[in-house]
């Protein structure tokens, strides 16, 4: 029988892997403080996620994975933020790294580097924020250079969650014969390659422990055998098999980020008394009227995230149908802007939106007390702000949304 979350429908797996998350989560939440305050990667995170079985999470069973999908990982991922939204971060990177290894590896690339990326007790990262192009990550300035023995990387990126403790970074670059700028190459490099130069550390204003730093790959080596997919592929497979979970992971990590702040909020207005009144603040009709409106957010939201995460999880049948067919790559470079892309381009704005919204509302009712250093709220305050800039900034996302509706150009094909 499937279960039921506020009326999203659970099948036992979604249900299963949901416990196992909130469990980690409720021990993240144990070193989120200190994470948080010292600035410091989330390590104990790392291995919780690991022995729990949860960084092979979308990866499917017969590659060595837990075979769960974009749903079960918005789940996990909303469960996760609630604890440590900095282990998060890290988290959906990683996700989305490991769903387009799984998509694109051929077999020896299965044995060879998904296995190991998914238990090597580290997190891997995906680099593809350039210091030229921003937050327009269907852009590269960088070129791969074709060698006798493989390629030779140098491609500085200025921001990678993970960034000098990710296992394997995926970096998308100018393909060597590249003939337009969405000719793009998806390579797999090893984090402990001494080229792979993280710069500096991350002192960001939240999100403290998500070690998201620039990293400079230095004319790295890399084999032809670490290329994913063919040489020209990488625009359409970042359409088909990251920017989906991406997306819907990232929404979920907001819509984690507020659900904690809504619970402080909540727990507080009971709690806290004026002495003059004898009242608590839940007494007040402002209050009350804070909490109705952060719940309504907050469910629509929700319910948003998880038609999308369901609308995804079907889209990647049919794209891994249409790569049996080797279609895929054709017929995504014709369609970037199709309905679904734009489905999952709102859901980020709409989860970032609310989040924003929910975490200010909760600020507002826990008053003076959040805005003290180390309250949950304050936390949330902090982290919620990189929701809009994360790439592709919300911006960014309503015009492409606007363009698709208006049938303008979009920016990668202008
Ligand atoms: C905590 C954190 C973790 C991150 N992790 C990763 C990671 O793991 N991997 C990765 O690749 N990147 C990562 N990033 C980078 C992120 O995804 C963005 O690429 C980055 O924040 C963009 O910053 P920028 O200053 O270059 O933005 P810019 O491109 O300079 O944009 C700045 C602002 O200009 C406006 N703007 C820009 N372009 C447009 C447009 N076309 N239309 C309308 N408005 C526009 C928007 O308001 C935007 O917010 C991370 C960032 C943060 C903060």
């Amino acid at each position: 029988m499937p279960l039921n979350l506020q009326g999203i429908a659970l099948d036992p797996v979604h249900a299963q892997w949901r416990r196992v998350a909130k469990d980690v989560a409720t021990k993240l939440a144990l070193d989120a403080d200190r994470v948080d305050r010292e600035g410091e990667y989330p390590t104990l995170g790392v291995n919780l996620l690991t022995s729990s079985g949860l960084t092979g999470l979308t990866v499917p069973k017969e590659k060595g994975g837990a075979g769960g999908n974009i749903k079960t990982a918005a789940l996990v991922i909303e469960e996760l933020a609630q604890g440590c939204a900095s282990c998060a971060t890290c988290y959906t990177m990683h996700l989305s790294s490991m769903t387009l290894m799984a998509a694109l590896a051929s077999e020896d690339q299965i044995e060879r580097l998904l296995l190991p990326m998914m238990r090597c007790g580290r997190l891997n990262s995906v680099a593809m924020s350039e210091p030229g192009s921003g937050n327009r990550l269907w852009h590269t300035d960088s070129y791969a250079e074709r060698l006798p023995s493989g390629y030779q990387i140098d491609s500085f990126k200025s921001f990678a969650s993970s960034s000098g403790n990710a296992g394997h970074y995926i970096v998308p670059v100018r393909a060597s014969n590249s003939v337009g700028p969405t000719d793009i190459s998806l390579f797999v490099i090893d984090g402990t390659d001494p080229q792979v130069k993280p710069v500096g550390r991350w002192d960001g204003m939240g999100l403290r422990g998500s070690a998201s730093t620039p990293v400079h790959f230095d004319k790295v080596l890399v084999p032809e055998g670490n290329r994913l997919g063919s040489e020209t592929c990488g625009f359409s497979m970042l359409f088909a098999y990251t920017l989906p979970i991406y997306q819907v992971g990232l929404s979920a990590m907001y819509l984690g980020i507020a659900q904690a702040a809504y619970d402080t909020a909540v727990a507080h207005v009971k709690k806290r008394i004026h002495s003059d009144t004898g009242l608590s603040l839940s007494k007040l009709e402002t209050v009350q009227r804070y909490i109705g409106e952060m719940r309504v957010r907050i469910d629509q939201s929700r319910h948003l995230i998880y038609r999308v995460a369901q609308m995804a999880d079907n889209a990647v049948v049919l794209f891994n149908e249409l790569a049996e067919a080797d279609l895929l790559d054709e017929i995504i470079r014709a369609n970037p802007d199709d309905p679904f892309f734009i489905e999952v381009a709102q859901v980020k704005v709409s989860a970032s939106e609310m989040a924003n919204d929910v975490v200010a509302k909760s600020f507002q009712v826990c008053g003076g007390s959040a805005y003290k250093r180390g309250h949950r709220v304050e936390r949330c305050v902090r982290d919620v702000r990189a929701s809009s800039v994360m790439a592709p900034s919300d911006d960014t996302l309503k015009l492409i949304i606007g363009r698709q509706i208006l049938g303008i150009e979009q920016p990668w094909e202008g």
